[in-house]
This record gives structure tokens, C-alpha cells and sequence, in this order.
């Protein structure tokens, strides 16, 4: 495995797989990796000739009060998981080469990027799309690797590749959990014994309302309350930062749940502050 901190040397192995014919798949991500990091690497591993996995813990998707410096890492770890699945290219930018001073271009998608996580952290998906951006430009894989569990984040990211006419394909693929359900991230690290044992409420609650749903409870208004409920029950000491059903594209609220929606939480336990979603119907 080919470790690369320059930006040019990155592009110019990204311009010699196209010159050579060469498929590179692309897995960006901001390390300290889990199965859901590496089932994603995988996947890319049997649909390509050649794998970049990009680790970068992006400052202009964190907030001043966020944990950008507190943020998980363990590079050794991360690279000898990535060699072991037979990745090709490790990157490892600075933020002095990717965000030299004075830089000043922002790619936006305001309105996917407003609702639900956009909430409460207004420019997070504004440093995600400008680094998604400016990472596409410099790998120019033929195909780039992203993860439901964000699923925010990928349609915004799909969003941004259609309408700037970059030319690659966006593959989203499902939430790697824990046996109890829990969607693996790297901020579990953050979770006390106690926290953890409380957490995989998240997902049972979501599939609990998936069930209403599927037995035809069907009013977006009334599912978010019962979640709500549960969540106050089952999660003490919780913070409930949305809970939401949207429509699967627009991200808008549905006149009912069903078949194109999904259902999306952010819950502060402690620290952490944990997403998930479900797709109803
Ligand atoms: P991160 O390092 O958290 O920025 O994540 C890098 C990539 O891994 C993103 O595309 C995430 O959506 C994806 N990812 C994170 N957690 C999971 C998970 N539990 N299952 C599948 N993919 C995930």
C-alpha cells in the first residue's frame, strides 16, 4: 500500500489510472476506522481495479464547539486495517495544502444542507461538499464510496456531482451496526459503559416505527411522537437533537410515511452525538 501526502502526486496517480485504463474506486473518510469504514473499502476492492482511501478529519465541517480536536485517531491502526483489505493508495492531505491562506471557494447545496443535521450545525455540509469536491478533482476516481448511515450527506454529495457534471459514480451502500443494532461510527469511542449499553435504543426504536409504519400507521406527525416517547423512556439522560421523517429525495416532510421516506434521528448521548436512519415502507 502506496502512502501519499501531496496533492500532485495524488493527481498524478489518479491521471495515470485513466491514461492507463485503470479503474480507481474511491472511499473518503476521516479514519479511525470500524467495519462500516471497511466494508466500504471492500466493496470498492471487488469493483475496481485499484482502491484510494482518503483520511482527512475535514476542519471546515466542524463547528468551533465541535470535537474536530478531540476526534478519534489512530493512524498505525487505521493503515495496517487498510493494508489487510488490499488497499492500493492511502492519502493523507494537510489542510495547509487544501486549505492553503486565503482560500475563499465554497460549493454549497443549500437545500439539502438546511434540514435535519443542517440544523444544528449549519455549515457542516458546506465543508463536506467543498471537500468531497476538492477530493474528487484531485483522486478523479471513476467511482467513489459513501455510506447510508449519512444519508444526508450522500444525497447531498450526489446532488452536487449531478449539478457540477463531475464525472464519476456515487455508490451509497448500507450501515454496517453492531450485533445489538447500533450503527458503528467512530464516535461510539465516546460513549461511557452505560451510554453504550443505551445506545442501540436508537436503531430498535427507528424499527419499531418502521413496524407502525408497515402496519399502517402512516402519519409522519404522530410516528415522530412515538419516537419521541420511546426515546424519552428508553434513553435516559438523552438529548434529542431531531427526529424526523422525510422524503427520500427532496428531504422535504412527506403528507404521509410510507415507501419513498425515511426516518432520520440525531441523539446527544453524553459527548457523543449519534445519527441513524431508516428507510420506511
Ligand atoms: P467518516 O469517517 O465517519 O467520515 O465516514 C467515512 C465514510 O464511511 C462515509 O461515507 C460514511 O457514511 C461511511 N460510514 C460511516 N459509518 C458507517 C457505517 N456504520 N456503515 C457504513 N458506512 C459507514
Amino acid at each position: 500500500m502506496k502512502l501519499v501526502n501531496s496533492i500532485s502526486e495524488m493527481q498524478n496517480i489518479g491521471l495515470s489510472a485513466i491514461v492507463g485504463g485503470q479503474k480507481l474506486a474511491f472511499v473518503p473518510t476521516m479514519g479511525f476506522f470500524h467495519d462500516g469504514h471497511l466494508s466500504l473499502m471492500r466493496w470498492a476492492k471487488e469493483h475496481a481495479d485499484e482502491v484510494v482511501v482518503s483520511l482527512y478529519v475535514n476542519p471546515a465541517q466542524f463547528a468551533p464547539n465541535e470535537d474536530l480536536d478531540s476526534y478519534p485517531r489512530d493512524i498505525e491502526r487505521d493503515m495496517e486495517l487498510a493494508r489487510d483489505i488490499g488497499v492500493d493508495h492511502m492519502f493523507f492531505p494537510s489542510t495547509r495544502d487544501l486549505y492553503p491562506a486565503g482560500f475563499d471557494t465554497w460549493v454549497e447545496v443549500p437545500g439539502l444542507s438546511r434540514t435535519l443535521c443542517g440544523r444544528s450545525r449549519p455549515q457542516h455540509f458546506r465543508g463536506v461538499s467543498t471537500i468531497v469536491c476538492k477530493l474528487l478533482n484531485i483522486v478523479r476516481p471513476f467511482m467513489a464510496v459513501f455510506g447510508q448511515k449519512d444519508r444526508q450527506q450522500l444525497l447531498i454529495i450526489e446532488k452536487m456531482v449531478k449539478e457540477l457534471n463531475i464525472p464519476v459514480l456515487i455508490e451509497g451502500r448500507p450501515t454496517c451496526r453492531e450485533a445489538d443494532g447500533l450503527a458503528m461510527s467512530s464516535r461510539n469511542s465516546y460513549l461511557s459503559t452505560e451510554q453504550r449499553n443505551l445506545a442501540p435504543h436508537i436503531y430498535q426504536g427507528l424499527r419499531i416505527i418502521k413496524d407502525e409504519v408497515l402496519s399502517g400507521n402512516t402519519n409522519p406527525l404522530k410516528l415522530e411522537q412515538n419516537l419521541r416517547e420511546y426515546y424519552l423512556h428508553n434513553i435516559p439522560g438523552s438529548e434529542i437533537d431531531y427526529i424526523k421523517i422525510v422524503d427520500a429525495n427532496t428531504l422535504e416532510q412527506p403528507d404521509l410515511a410510507g415507501k419513498n421516506s425515511f426516518m432520520a434521528v440525531a441523539v446527544r448521548l453524553g459527548r457523543a452525538r449519534l445519527i441513524d436512519n431508516i428507510v420506511l415502507g
